[in-house]
């Protein structure tokens, strides 16, 4: 009788930010899909044994056999993943990191794993499994180009039994070609958008569609090649779905753009509006902000095709004074945005802002994502204007003076808002989300808490 030959055993894990001592409930508004846990498990050839795990959403399972384990990573997870190979590490277990953070800084993520993938996996991810199922792994796999992103096909069988935010992920393009100092996506896709055939995302989309979700092309920006998206939406009309994506303001300015995208299904759109001050758009490079552009006029011309606005903002830029929140805040709801985040800007390492923040000496901690005394929405630098601590609680203060019931209630009035029942429900219901978030995100612990001992490094 012949012996079976052994499946090889993959482990998938999507880390979690953190998680508080007390274990009390994880922030709903971070329980989306791991898209990059399901575009892994696609490139995973049929005789790997794949099983996934979101520590988000429940326990890992340390101790159930496997021969590998995968962690995308991105700096907000870093310690969590870190924490997550630890336990691997003293089981034996080998761990393979890829994702943002290990494109930025490989040189510590290869600390904490046996292998790295630096850049995108998509051509390189069968050789990494193939080198370990053979005992030999590399400790560094680096995807020198960009991929084609022809013949994607995420496996999202592995999201089976898990209670995710009912929206559904999918690429159609990666990537942007503008260089805001702040930006890591600038940093890993070195300024380039690739794009996916629009006959592979449509059959995607007739896949997954049954499904009734909100789709979310997770774009960086969805309207970078003009004639492009426009082929694309044409061919989207006739499913007859909704979705939101990300788009930079100069959209605004194309009214048949505009037109196909309502018509397509397009619910709202997030824009970066970064700030209202024109010197801080230019000292963080955001150049497509101040290149005539007028806020208002590009909102009232989305409003126009009803097609709401997640607006974001961001904080301690060298000419933002206490002022700048509550001009920030009174544009937000006389504009009647849909949501907005009103954020400190963060210095992800590996981007100019964090080079420059460093070399100004102007850094609290070098590794914020790591320093034991660093919590989420702490600022990690010193602003010119104000202190870290007068950035944190005044972008504290704006969040709690959007999300009141007489703003929700104001901007519920814009029409992008209300165009039908559907987007004037789910506009209570994720404002309501927001406003019990308001605080919650405040001093959440990177890592677990509770975990303790030294993190095992990579031998
Ligand atoms: S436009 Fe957005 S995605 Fe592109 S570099 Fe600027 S912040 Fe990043």
């Amino acid at each position: 009788m012949m012996a079976r030959t052994k499946k090889f055993r993959l482990t998938i894990i999507q880390p979690c930010i953190g998680r508080h001592a007390d274990h009390r409930r994880y922030i709903r508004a971070w329980q989306m899909e791991s898209l990059a846990a399901a575009t892994l498990a696609g490139l995973t050839p049929p005789d790997v044994e794949t099983r996934f795990y979101d520590d988000r959403m429940g326990p890992i399972p340390f101790d159930e056999p496997t021969d590998l384990v995968a962690l995308t990573v991105e700096t907000y997870t870093a310690r969590r993943a870190y924490q997550l190979a630890s336990e691997y590490r003293r089981r034996g277990v080998p761990v393979v990191m890829g994702g943002f953070h290990a494109t930025l800084v490989p040189e510590e993520v290869a600390q904490y794993a046996e292998s790295v993938v630096v850049g995108e996996a998509d051509d390189i991810w069968k050789r990494v499994l193939d080198d370990a199922r053979h005992g030999r792994p590399e400790k560094i796999y680096r995807q020198a180009t960009r991929p084609t992103m022809a013949g994607l096909r995420p496996d999202r069988r592995i999201f089976a039994g898990k209670r995710y935010l009912p929206i559904r992920l999918i690429e159609h393009s990666r990537g942007c070609e503008f260089n805001c100092e702040f930006c890591a996506v600038q940093t890993m896709f070195k300024q380039t958008q690739i794009r996916r055939p629009v006959d592979e995302i449509i059959a995607e989309i007739e896949r997954i569609k049954r499904h009734p979700k909100m789709l979310f092309f997770v774009d960086d920006n969805i309207a970078a090649d003009l004639g492009e998206t426009k082929e694309f939406l044409r061919a989207l009309i006739p499913l007859n779905v909704r979705w939101v994506s990300q788009t930079s303001i100069h959209a605004t300015q194309d009214e048949e753009l505009l037109d196909l995208m309502h018509r397509s299904g397009c619910q709202a759109v997030l824009i970066g509006f970064e700030s209202l001050n024109p010197a801080n758009l230019r000292q963080m490079n955001k150049n497509v902000n101040v290149t005539g552009v007028d806020f208002a006029t590009a909102l009232d011309t989305l409003c126009r095709h009803r097609i709401a606005v997640y607006g974001t903002f961001v904080f301690g830029y060298d000419h933002d004074t206490p002022e700048s929140f509550r001009d920030v805040v009174d544009f937000a709801v006389d504009q009647g945005l849909y949501i907005a985040a009103f954020a400190h800007v963060m210095p992800f390492p590996g981007t100019p802002l964090y080079a420059r923040l460093h070399a100004e000496g102007r850094l609290l901690h070098e590794a914020w994502w790591l320093d034991d005394g660093y919590r989420y929405n702490r600022v990690p630098f010193r602003p010119t204007c104000m202190t870290p601590d007068q950035v944190r609680w005044l972008c504290q203060d704006a969040r709690r003076r959007f999300y009141r019931w007489p703003s929700i209630l104001r901007r519920s009035r814009n029409r992008a808002n209300r165009a039908d029942f559907f987007m004037l429900r789910t506009f209570f219901l994720v404002n309501a989300m927001h406003r019990a978030d308001v605080t919650n995100r405040d001093g959440f612990p990177l890592g677990d808490e509770s975990w303790s001992g030294p993190l095992i490094k990579a031998g």
